[in-house]
């Protein structure tokens, strides 16, 4: 048979692995060696030279991006629909057998899946069913020792309570839930897994049949399988079938979701006679990329250490770019991306990556007014986002009381007694009346009970109240004042707790957006203006799937993934390594991790940037230089603009951006401003020398003064905190 075309696009050591004698395989390459490819392969010379049936063949990825791509590799490489093949995520397949199985699972056939929020939803329910106060029994955190302990496979019968209190009190709080899953019919993601684990393990003849019928068990980004993924992969190979795994210690990044590294090892020891392949030779970066990416994750410990070459060039250097806050950032990057597009390149070559999603929505900003479409994976556009939409409608009821939609989608949000029932009659009432909901809440006291009317008017106060505490107030303020005095803000600190720190951040940042945010003037009120821009962004702009687009996500989301040009954002200690990571070893070794496996998704370009100041959650933070960015060699690295030195003028004159005075920044009049306006507060009276007072940072001196507009800046040697750059707009320097 010809096997040409299988092993053609192969170099010798991937055909060693895709050839593989038919037992248990690990291989184990750097990024970019080929892995996933030679995985596909295999599956493509299993049917075609083994004789494999592709019904016998189980492929698992671990994004449902990643199971796309893997599923077109194959349906090419084949010429034929992979629907035979079993190819998906763990959670994809264990969900396909549970809805096969339902009987066997015990499930109704029906079964719905919880997703992160339902599920502390369905817990908050049991922990007042049990009479518990959940402030001291907080949903998120009895979520979370739940999901631990299934991702363990461990049931409430195999936990002890090992004589304490809080320990017991969990595990009743676990049965009861359980139990409360199976009245409404429902699981939630852990229990995805080890709910098929189990019926693979236990239902009589279950296991054996589906081990007969998978005899080749494939699986990609090993490294980052946690307890129950192993487990349940080594009940459906059994004593017959063949693993076949391939991963990268070094690119493991989930070890904060229990994913076990160690499991690397540990495979080795539980599968008789595994072969180990090694792929050494990486054919997606060039060398400067790759010398980059050694050398960081080279600061690791405990590595099991792999060579990666490239016989590609060198390629152009990595690209650092020092920005002076967030915007000047994203502003950069729009800027490279139409450079690349201008130049025939596809949008989506370019990928923006970042530590946080929160991140996300200045980049969203500056694209929008750019109109280069873009899509944000792993993550709602930020306008869209279920909080932000809370807050937006609280201050669109502000503004319009008439707002139907805005009052039914805060009317019992946080929860304050108005019910189904109440709004029935409110909407009826509005119907027969042509009236909106608002008015129609002031005549419908006669048909509400005593207690639905006194909630209600609860409500109609509370938003009078928000409007006259808010008139007159910066627009920044009027949003902030809103989350707070709506009770959002308290909202999701207790309740929607997994997502709830991530929603609080968000929260946060519509309070920055409000704060950099200044309306055309015509005639709209500051609120009214905010709102219909924030009506527009979330409407338009997220491209469609196959629409050409530029590529946004966090790094968690890109692993497996590549790109030709690839920005890596927001590189400041505290950000990136995340702030919660730097004091444990461990932690800053994932971080590590997760940095290496940002620089290798890059194929052509590599963008490394930072902030010296930054917004977000709507506190200026001024981070230092991600200490990942001094692991690249210096020779590698070619700073895009290193800072400007300017030619000392006494004073900043109040010009307009883009009048071009000695000493503005290079970029500036080229800069893209992004369509829209923001505060432009260059003072006229600085000079050197003088002294000034900052609210937090106290007295100091000014050294130097430099841009213009809203990128100017002043450097101040405070007398306690030392020498710091700020922007001029931001930071209210009184002269002493
Ligand atoms: P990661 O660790 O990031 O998951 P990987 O090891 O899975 O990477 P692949 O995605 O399989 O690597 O391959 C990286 C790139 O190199 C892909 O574009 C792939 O098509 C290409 N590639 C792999 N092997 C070869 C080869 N022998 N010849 C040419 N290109 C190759
Ligand atoms: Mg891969």
């Amino acid at each position: 048979m010809d096997v040409s075309h299988i092993l053609a696009p192969l170099n010798d050591a991937q055909r060693q692995a895709v050839t593989a004698p038919l037992k248990p395989t690990l291989v184990l390459a750097g990024a970019g060696s080929g892995k996933t490819r030679v995985l596909t392969h295999r599956v493509e010379w299993l049917v075609q030279v083994e004789g494999v049936s592709p019904h016998g063949i189980l492929a698992v990825t671990f994004t449902n991006k990643a199971a796309a791509e893997m599923r077109h590799r194959i349906e090419q490489q084949l010429g034929l629909p992979s629907a035979p093949l079993w190819i998906g995520t763990f959670h994809g397949v264990c969900h396909r057998l549970l809805r096969m199985h339902w009987r066997e699972a015990g499930l109704p056939q029906g079964f719905q899946i919880l997703d992160g929020e339902d599920q502390q939803r369905l817990i908050k329910k049991v922990i007042r069913g049990l009479n518990l106060d959940d402030t001291r029994w907080v949903p998120r955190e009895v979520a979370w020792f739940i999901n631990a302990q299934k991702d363990e496979g461990l049931r409430p019968r195999h936990l002890k309570d090992e004589g304490d209190p809080t320990r017991r009190q969990m595990i009743k709080l676990y049965e009861a839930y359980e139990e409360a899953c199976r009245r409404n019919g429902v699981v939630d993601f852990a229990e995805l897994l080890l709910r098929s684990y189990e019926i693979l393990k236990d239902a009589p003849g279950l296991g054996d049949h589906y081990r007969s019928r998978f005899r080749h068990v494939l699986v990609d980004e090993f490294q980052d399988t946690n307890t129950i993924q192993y487990e349940w992969m080594k009940v459906l190979v059994g004593s017959a079938s063949v693993p076949y795994v391939v991963g990268d210690d070094d690119q493991s990044i989930y070890r904060w979701r229990g994913a076990r590294v160690e499991n690397l090892q540990q495979y080795r020891k539980d599968f008789r006679d595994v072969q180990l392949f090694r792929l050494e030779q990486n054919y997606r970066s060039t060398g400067n990329i790759l010398d980059a990416a050694n050398a960081i994750i080279g600061n690791n410990s405990g590595r099991i250490g792999k060579k990666l070459w490239t016989s590609e060039g060198k390629g152009s250097a990595i690209r650092l770019f020092r920005a002076y806050n967030e915007r000047d950032e994203a502003e950069f990057v729009v800027n490279k991306i139409r450079e690349w597009i201008a130049q025939g390149g596809n949008r989506r070559d370019n990928a923006i990556l970042y530590r946080s999603n929160a991140q996300s929505r200045v980049f969203e900003e500056y694209l929008l007014a750019a109109r280069i479409p873009y899509r944000v994976y792993g993550g709602l556009r930020f306008f869209e986002r279920q909080e932000i939409k809370d807050a937006l409608a609280y201050l669109r009821l502000i503004s319009n009381r008439d707002d139907d939609a805005s009052f039914e989608r805060v009317v019992n949000l946080p929860t304050r007694g108005i019910g189904a029932r109440t709004l029935e009659v409110l909407r009826a009432h509005s119907r027969a009346h042509s009236k909106s909901m608002w008015q129609s809440a002031f005549e419908c006291n006669d048909e509400l009970g005593t207690k639905a009317a006194s909630c209600l008017q609860a409500f109609l106060t509370l938003i009078e109240k928000l409007d006259a505490e808010t008139q007159g107030l910066p627009l920044h303020e009027q949003v902030d004042h809103v989350i707070q005095a709506s009770g959002l803000a308290g909202h999701y600190q207790k309740e929607k707790a997994d997502k709830g720190e991530a929603r609080l951040e968000n929260l946060e940042e519509l309070v920055s957006a409000a704060r950099g945010f200044e309306p055309e003037d015509d005639g709209m009120t500051p609120l009214m203006a905010f709102l219909s821009h924030a009506v527009l962004e979330s409407g338009e702009g997220q491209a469609e799937e196959w629409e050409d687009c530029v590529q946004m996500m966090t790094l968690h989301s890109a692993k497996g993934l590549e790109f030709p040009v690839v920005f890596l954002c927001g590189l400041e200690d505290g950000l990136f390594p995340h702030q919660r990571s730097v004091t444990d070893m461990h932690g800053l070794e994932e971080e590590r991790r997760l940095c290496y496996v940002g620089c290798t998704r890059a194929m052509r370009h590599l963008y490394l940037t930072y902030a010296e100041q930054r917004r977000m959650h709507g506190i200026d933070s001024y981070g230092a230089p991600s200490r990942f960015i001094a692991e690249v060699p210096a020779r590698l690295v070619e700073e895009v603009r290193p800072k400007v030195q300017v030619s000392r003028p006494a004073y900043v004159p109040s010009s307009r951006p883009g009048g071009g005075y000695p000493g503005s920044r290079p970029n500036a009049g080229n800069g893209y401003v992004g369509g829209r306006r923001f505060q432009d507060d260059t003072p006229g009276s600085l000079k050197l020398g003088q002294r000034v007072r900052h609210a937090k940072f106290g007295d100091g001196v000014v050294l130097n003064l430099e841009g213009q507009g809203s990128n100017a800046r002043v450097q101040v040697n405070f007398e306690r905190q030392g020498t710091k750059w700020l922007m001029m707009g931001y930071a209210n320097l009184q002269v002493v």
